[in-house]
């Protein structure tokens, strides 16, 4: 094979290219990767691990703050400064080890945005690449704002490696993005509002429970504006206002800075994929069950950029996995997802799994909902917690669990619980009758079914 021609080139070097390449080149396959940014992807250079060791200090805070007077004699203080150098200890030195364990492996790496010229071919680095099989993994990207003034508005990049923090914050965009990142602006300082178009913040979360959090949410200083359309950002000199309309009245808002947290698209801008013959639409790359693009066979998509993602980060790493088997062995692999849990990282986390309220009702002839603020359970109270609701959602003919959704403290580790009691068609009396450690969260869903 001539130096320009591949068995596999993966364009893309988040968990899912990163798996696809790595699983091809352990088969002996000849690896080709490439990536427009930094190595590592999303998740862990600015995504969820960042974000996560962010709320490790604001969880601490939240724990001191509750438990002030009742054990504690001072609630901590967050130093943000501190915060992010700790976080650097961990992101730093991503892209570096990436590159170092895809090379060890004898995978050809690029650093640049390739372009189809045909179905098997790319320009990358001012070279023309052939490949057998080519993958696409680039991820999602923050929509495009597009307003006068847009260029002003800062990414969750940005937020997550702020060094100092606004005295004032705007979030445009009430998602799951913009709620975590408002929950840690807040606690460590910032005067924050959430601007969304829609009547609530994160729409694809129970209502009840949102409505709870939001509650929460204001009783921690979080301004909310609600069915509210951004029109414009200017900037003055150091100042910035955004303009925006409801109901066809024109407001406006000042802050130091506003973060686009308006939602991420696929990122397949620069890719040519017309050239490529690679069909796409809002969602991703049109991809069969083999996530194999339907338009070119030579061509598979895999992670958030296919139209069969919900954007996390196991999903993602999963299909990657689906992609590789299916490169190895020759479509043998069909893409199969159990229920997956999504968790809102504020804090208290909103932790969500298997059908909606609604969508049970629409599938079921009758259905059990629990719903209850729990604030008063030994567990909330031991450490003083303000907020503490659940919502489990039964066939109420059989007992099995179809949908569970948790606002608590931990609840991102207890919905895992449920994800395997959904996931295994557990029934309620399964649930009761499972001896769970004690005193714990876990032990709280023999209660909640
Ligand atoms: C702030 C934030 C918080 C998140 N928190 C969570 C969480 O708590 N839990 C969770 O499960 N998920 C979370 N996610 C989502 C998670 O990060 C993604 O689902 C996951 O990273 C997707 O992996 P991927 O490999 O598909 O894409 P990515 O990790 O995005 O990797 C794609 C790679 O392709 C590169 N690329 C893009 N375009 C091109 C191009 N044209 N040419 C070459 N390279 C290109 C990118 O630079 C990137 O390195 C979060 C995301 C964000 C932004």
């Amino acid at each position: 094979m001539e130096d320009h021609e591949f068995d596999v080139f993966v364009i893309g070097s988040g968990i899912a290219g990163q798996t696809v390449a790595k699983a091809c080149a352990e088969k002996g396959l000849k690896v080709a990767i490439t990536d427009n940014r930094e190595f590592g992807g999303t998740c862990a250079n600015r995504g969820c691990d960042p974000k996560k060791i962010l709320l490790s200090a604001i969880e601490a805070y939240e724990l001191s703050t509750n438990l002030k007077g009742k054990g504690i004699s001072k609630a901590a203080k967050i130093d943000w400064k501190q915060l992010q150098k700790f976080k650097r200890n961990f992101t730093a030195n991503i892209p570096a080890s990436t590159e170092h364990n895809l090379a060890e492996l004898g995978i050809t790496l690029f650093h640049q945005s390739p372009a189809f010229l045909d179905e098997n071919t790319l320009l990358v680095e001012g070279k023309k690449v052939v490949a057998k099989k080519i993958v696409i993994a680039t991820g999602l990207v923050p929509r495009t704002l597009t307003m006068p003034g847009a260029k002003h508005f800062k990414e969750s990049d940005d937020f997550l490696n702020l060094k100092k923090l606004p005295k004032k914050i705007v979030f445009v965009g009430g998602g799951y993005i913009g709620m975590e990142f408002a929950h840690m602006a807040a606690r460590a300082g910032a005067e924050v509002t959430v601007i969304d178009t829609g009547k609530r913040p994160l729409h694809a979360f129970d209502a009840d429970l949102v409505n709870e959090l939001r509650k929460y949410s204001k009783s921690l200083g979080i301004n909310f504006i609600f069915e509210a359309t951004p029109k414009a950002l200017k900037k003055k000199r150091k100042k910035l206002i955004l303009t925006y309309e409801i109901k066809g009245k024109e407001h406006t808002i000042e802050a130091g800075a506003f973060f686009n947290t308006a939602g991420r698209v696929p990122s397949l801008v620069g890719l040519d994929l017309e050239k490529g013959k690679v069909d796409f639409n809002e969602k991703g790359v049109e991809t069969n069950t083999y996530l194999q693009s339907i338009s070119n066979p030579n061509v598979y998509a895999c992670g958030d950029v296919s139209d069969k993602n919900l954007p996390l980060t196991p999903l993602s790493g999963r299909q990657g996995y689906v992609v590789a088997e299916n490169i190895i062995n020759g479509n043998d692999k069909v893409l199969e997802v159990p229920v997956i849990p999504s968790v809102v990282f504020t804090s208290p986390n909103l932790a969500t799994v298997g059908y909606s309220e609604e969508e049970a009702r629409s599938r079921y002839k009758n259905i059990r909902v629990n719903f209850e603020v729990a604030t008063n359970w030994f567990n909330a109270k031991r450490i003083n917690a303000p907020l503490y609701a659940y919502k489990i959602i039964m066939n109420d003919r059989t007992g099995e669990i179809v949908g569970a959704h948790l606002l608590g403290p931990d609840a991102g580790e207890t919905i895992n619980i449920l994800t395997m009691a959904i996931n295994n068609k557990m029934t309620d009396c399964e649930i009761k009758s499972t001896i769970f450690s004690y005193p714990s969260w876990g032990n709280d869903i023999k209660s909640m079914v």
